[in-house]
Formats: structure tokens, C-alpha cells, sequence
């Protein structure tokens, strides 16, 4: 395993305008916060250049793929595009997974959206990538796609909300669990239950940001400096310390992207 002595942030979506006004001043303090590597996740076409620009620019890992919330009108044509973005990236080293892609139960086109997460999921056996996943009240749904596509590289299921049971479920499937912000949350009682229960090989650290927010610090902007209040908060759930839980799951980022 590769082993490293800084936070990994698997899930930011550093390139979006949220951050265009002060992009390199967070990246500073993450530095200084010792926050070092981050994959930025794709969205969607049009996001593509500027999202792989950004990840070049600050030298951050990324993936390319669509987001359930951004079915593109031609899926046919966006999947021909995005075989071909990552034909041209797979053997750049920042390059690392598909996606973020996925269901969401609480968004319209429910049916494209299957068609969609497929179609990806295709390309990830093809191209024998790990996938990142939007899983939002589908669990049963994405995990039998999952077993019928039986992806060799694995993936992760980000911003997990579940139970013990279906951690396990994605955990026999050789899934990672990405934890985030909304383990601080005072009513996540399910989620800590399962981060308490489960071993510290199945998780990442992530944020989201700028989603996903922690309640005590809305309306504001989420960012990765965060990352060391979630990794505390597992290391609490887990009586260890919070540089072994730091040590532990970046190093599961590590190993799942960049092996
Ligand atoms: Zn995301």
C-alpha cells in the first residue's frame, strides 16, 4: 500500500465557480492544513476542459464521467465523447477513475438516468477503471448493476448514507464507502453506527465540497479543510488517533486510485 503522511480529499469538486474567486488561497490553507491530494470528480461535458485544466493547474487527481443530475440530451453522443476523453487521458498519471456517476431516486428521468450510469459502467469494465458513484435512496438498485457488471477495479460508493447491511453488501462487492460531512452531523446516527461497525480499510475521506455542507457550518461554502474534523470524528468512533485514521484512509484512496 501506498503510504502517505497527508489528509486525501477523494471527492471535491475544487474546479467548480464556487471556488474561481479564491482557488489558489484554499489551496494554500489546505497545504498548510496538510490536506495534499484531492480528486476532482466530472460532472458533465461542458465541464470536462475545465475541470481537467484545474486538476493539472494545482496537480489533483480526477476522473471524467456524468452526474445523474446532468443527463446530457444525445446520451449516445456523450458516451461516444466521453470514450474518447478518456482514450486520450488513460495513461496521464492524475487521470484515475470514472465518474462521478450514478442514481438519484430524489431527481426526475429516473430511466435515462439507468441508461446513463450503464452506459458508464460499461466503459469502466472496458477500460478497467474504478468507478465513483452517486447513490441517493437506490441502494438495491445500484448494487445489483453493480454485481451484474462485476467491475474489476472497484469504486466507491460516495457520500455513503446507510446502514451496516448495506455497507456490507458493497463491501462483499470490493466497494469503498466514502465518508464525509455528513458524519458531523448530530442526527447521523445510522451513519455512525455503520462507520463504528465497519473496518477502516472500507473507508475515504471526502467532502464534496462545495456541497454537502455540514449543518453547524451552513449557509457556507463546504471545502476540503474540513477533512480533519471527519477524520477526528472516525477516530472517535474508532478509538484511534486522528493521524492513524488519516495514515489508514488515505492510504485506501491511494490504493484505489492510484495503485
Ligand atoms: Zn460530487
Amino acid at each position: 500500500m501506498n503510504l502517505t503522511n497527508s489528509f486525501f480529499d477523494s471527492h471535491s469538486h475544487f474546479d467548480d465557480c464556487a471556488f474561481d474567486e479564491d482557488r489558489d488561497a484554499v489551496f494554500e490553507q489546505m497545504k498548510a492544513a496538510n490536506i495534499k491530494h484531492m480528486l476532482i470528480p466530472g460532472i458533465c461535458q461542458q465541464r470536462w476542459q475545465k475541470q481537467i485544466n484545474i486538476a493539472h493547474q494545482y496537480q489533483c487527481f480526477y476522473a471524467l464521467g456524468i452526474h445523474p443530475w446532468f443527463i446530457p440530451d444525445n446520451i449516445d453522443a456523450a458516451i461516444t465523447e466521453l470514450a474518447k476523453l478518456i482514450e486520450l487521458h488513460q495513461h496521464q498519471r492524475l487521470f484515475v477513475a470514472l465518474g462521478e456517476c450514478g442514481l438519484d431516486k430524489l431527481k426526475p428521468n429516473f430511466e435515462q438516468q439507468r441508461v446513463l450510469f450503464e452506459r458508464q459502467l460499461q466503459l469502466a469494465q472496458t477500460f478497467q477503471l474504478p468507478v465513483i458513484i452517486h447513490c441517493v435512496k437506490c441502494h438495491s438498485e445500484v448494487i445489483n448493476l453493480l454485481k451484474h457488471y462485476s467491475l474489476s477495479a472497484g469504486g466507491v460508493i460516495h457520500g455513503f448514507y446507510g446502514s451496516v447491511e448495506t455497507a456490507k453488501q458493497y463491501q462483499t462487492l470490493g466497494f469503498k464507502l466514502g465518508i464525509g460531512g455528513l458524519l458531523l452531523n448530530k442526527n447521523a446516527k445510522k451513519l455512525q453506527k455503520a462507520v463504528a461497525e465497519l473496518p477502516l480499510d472500507l473507508f475515504l475521506l471526502e467532502t464534496d465540497s462545495p456541497s454537502m455542507t455540514p449543518q453547524k457550518y451552513q449557509p457556507n461554502r463546504n471545502s476540503s479543510l474540513i477533512l480533519p474534523e471527519i477524520a477526528a470524528e472516525i477516530a472517535n468512533l474508532h478509538k484511534k488517533t486522528t493521524v492513524f485514521i488519516m495514515k489508514q484512509l488515505s492510504g485506501n484512496a491511494m490504493q484505489l486510485f492510484d495503485p
